[in-house]
């Protein structure tokens, strides 16, 4: 029998994976996908964010433990679990170290992108470079992957584990960490939670993170953090295909300009905040209009501003052309814009800072970065919901413990999105997936071997 069983294939299961072996458990990972699509959606990530008190290597100035604290604040509108979230915080500032000796690289954030170099770290390669780093180092250590496993059910008797089905097949062990992700890939069990709107979502990430474990999880009594529609969505490119689009899909110059809806309206403030601090609720936002669509206009002004799209958009040289390359009504589209640049009032343009360039007299007003779209040639991009990851989970305590009725389990634990609720009761802070996976991967593997090994870890 195995001391430690961990179900999934991502960050926050390699890092429990890793870290429980080194301090001496044996471990078998299961992984639902098969060996050239493992990973989850962490092969789709690029940056964690971490708390530092100075600059250290990659990461420029200081991101301090209670800004970092404020800005989850501020984007969870207090819905987080302040214990866990300052552990996640605190630790962030540690974790590099450990990545690093499992063969993770960083690299300086490139300029012209997101401007995250202070507040994240860059993995070099990509989140696919990390994953095969941390496979790497766990085949190196002796650990066990099975590759197309994929966890049916659990033996779940009293908030203890005794062992995980795959299909009839029956694999005990002494304990077991659930790493398997969000439900985000099951199109049907988003359909129960949104309606018949989620049938025009696109996954940005993995088809296998079913929500399979957790729905079992929470079928056994677990206690459950968040709702079922909040999670991760941003607008991404309405022609990404349904799963795995990843980041080239991203559209990211909507604070640039407006954004309309298939009636040609204007529907939010696109200047609220910094883009990385707001790109995850446009995602929400596309998906409550009509049709599940929007499109993201600018000027030539915006070009050379944000990380260009893969694919080009519709590009014009009058906006009733655009209107049209996009099927919008013309009269409609020409007075949106018509009406929002006579509502720009005179400001300094900066869109690296809350410029406070903003339109007066109109609704929904644009309150930075509000500059007339005036400057052809003009450029529309088509928008749709792009989901990330849900946060609906399984309560945990401060040693990544799932909870029953209040109760912490003995030996069942809980790493990276199936636990994130617990954390991100709604909104997203650029990188804080990865950071939560990595510490309670990393609180769960160590929590798993003092359990089974005691003083001797
Ligand atoms: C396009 C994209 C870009 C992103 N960029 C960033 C970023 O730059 N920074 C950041 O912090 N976050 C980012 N995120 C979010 C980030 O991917 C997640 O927060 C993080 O990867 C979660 O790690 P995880 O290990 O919990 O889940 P995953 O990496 O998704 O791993 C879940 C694993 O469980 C396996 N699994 C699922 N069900 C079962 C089952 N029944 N049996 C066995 N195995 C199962 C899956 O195959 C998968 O291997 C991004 C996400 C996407 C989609």
């Amino acid at each position: 029998m195995y001391d430690l069983l961990v179900i999934g294939g991502g960050n926050a299961a390699l890092c429990a994976a890793i870290k429980a072996r080194e301090a001496g458990l044996s471990v078998l990972v299961l992984e639902s996908a098969p060996r050239e699509w493992r990973g989850g959606n962490s092969i789709h990530t690029r940056n964690l964010r971490c708390m530092h008190d100075a600059p250290q290597d990659v990461l420029t100035e200081a991101y301090s433990e209670e800004e970092y604290w404020q800005d989850l604040l501020k984007v969870t509108g207090g819905l987080t679990n302040e214990k866990l979230a300052k552990l996640v915080i605190r630790e962030s500032s540690k974790c590099r170290p450990w990545m690093m000796k499992h063969g993770v690289r960083f690299q300086g954030s490139l300029s012209g992108t997101l401007h995250l170099s202070r507040t994240n770290a860059f993995f070099l390669g990509g989140g696919k470079a990390l994953v095969n780093a941390y496979f790497r180092s766990a085949e190196k250590l002796g650990i066990e992957i099975r590759y197309e496993t994929n966890v049916t059910s659990l033996d779940v008797k009293d908030g203890t584990f005794y062992g995980a089905y795959v299909g009839d097949e029956y694999i005990q062990a002494k304990a077991c960490v659930v790493a398997s992700g969000g439900f985000e890939s099951n199109k049907e069990w988003l359909r129960e939670a949104w309606g018949p709107v989620a049938d025009n979502f696109l996954i940005r990430g993995t088809r296998y993170n079913m929500g399979v474990v957790l729905k079992d999880l929470l079928a056994h009594g677990a206690d459950q953090i968040g709702d079922p529609t909040q999670g991760h969505a941003v607008a991404i490119d309405a022609r990404a295909p349904e799963y795995d689009g990843g980041i080239c899909t991203r559209i990211d110059c909507v604070s640039l300009g407006i954004v309309v809806n298939k009636n040609a309206k204007r529907f939010y403030d696109e200047g609220e905040d910094f883009w990385p601090k707001r790109y995850a609720i446009w995602g929400r936002l596309v998906a409550g209009q009509p049709d599940q669509i929007a499109h993201s206009i600018i000027d030539q002004k915006a070009i050379g501003r944000f990380m260009p799209p893969v694919f080009p958009g519709v590009v014009a040289n009058t906006l009733e052309e655009l209107a049209e390359g996009l099927g919008l009504d013309v009269q409609e589209f020409v007075k949106t814009v018509t009406d929002y640049n006579n509502a720009c009032t005179v400001g300094s343009f900066d869109h690296s800072v809350l410029d406070g360039c903003q339109t007066q007299g109109i609704e929904p007003a644009k309150t930075n970065w509000a500059q007339p779209i005036n400057h052809p040639p003009y450029y529309g991009y088509t928008l749709r919901p792009g989901i990330t990851f849900t946060y609906l989970g399984v309560q945990i305590d401060e040693n990544a413990r799932i909870l029953f009725g209040g109760q912490p389990s003995n030996n069942l634990f809980a790493a990276g999105e199936v636990m994130a609720g617990n954390v991100l009761g709604k909104g997203y802070l650029a990188g804080i997936g990865m950071s939560i996976g990595t510490v309670f991967g990393l609180v769960a593997g160590e929590s798993a071997a003092k359990e089974l090994l005691g003083a001797r870890v």
